[in-house]
């Protein structure tokens, strides 16, 4: 069964405090690398999982991942990799210090129009890499908006087979 794109706070929660719930709907929203998608280096098909890993604070983060079914190879591939979520900063260092689940409630905050200022306060992220975020976010927007006025216009619907 699929999950809807949370419209409520609470349905959006729920779903951001479920690892298992987030890691499905990341990967049916195609913003992170779907297994079935993806074949090893070595020829075998992908199967999801998840990888724990202990943060200097004592805390646990599962980062989803796609394993290679062969026994023989075991190759792990972080899911986030090539994504959205492994975007870079200016300089080129990668952004991945945060965890999926915060940038995606930075994201969920920035949609309901909430300032930088309050995100930082709420996600405890500093200011500076809120803002970063939220210019690479509008980037990403203004691309999309690009993209659906070359292909037949803003508000037209746009067929894809
Ligand atoms: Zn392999």
């Amino acid at each position: 069964m699929s999950i809807a794109i949370p419209t409520s706070n609470r349905q959006f929660y729920k779903i951001l405090n479920d690892e298992d719930l987030l890691s499905q709907l990341l990967r049916e929203q195609n913003l992170i690398q779907r297994h079935d998608q993806h074949k090893c280096h070595c020829g075998s098909l992908m199967t999801g999982g998840s990888r724990k890993k202990r943060l200097k604070g004592g805390t646990i983060k599962t980062y989803p991942t796609m394993r290679c079914v062969n026994r023989d190879c075991r190759n792990q591939i972080n899911a986030r990799k090539n994504t959205f979520f492994s975007y870079t900063d200016v300089l080129g260092r990668p952004n991945c210090k945060l965890d999926i689940s915060t940038i995606f409630e930075m994201i969920w905050l920035w949609c309901q129009e909430i300032p930088a200022s309050r995100i930082a306060a709420l996600v405890q992220v500093s200011q500076p890499t809120v803002v970063d975020w939220l210019n690479f976010l509008r980037e990403v927007c203004q691309e999309a908006f690009n993209d659906a006025t070359q292909m037949g216009g803003v508000g037209k619907i746009v067929q894809i087979d």
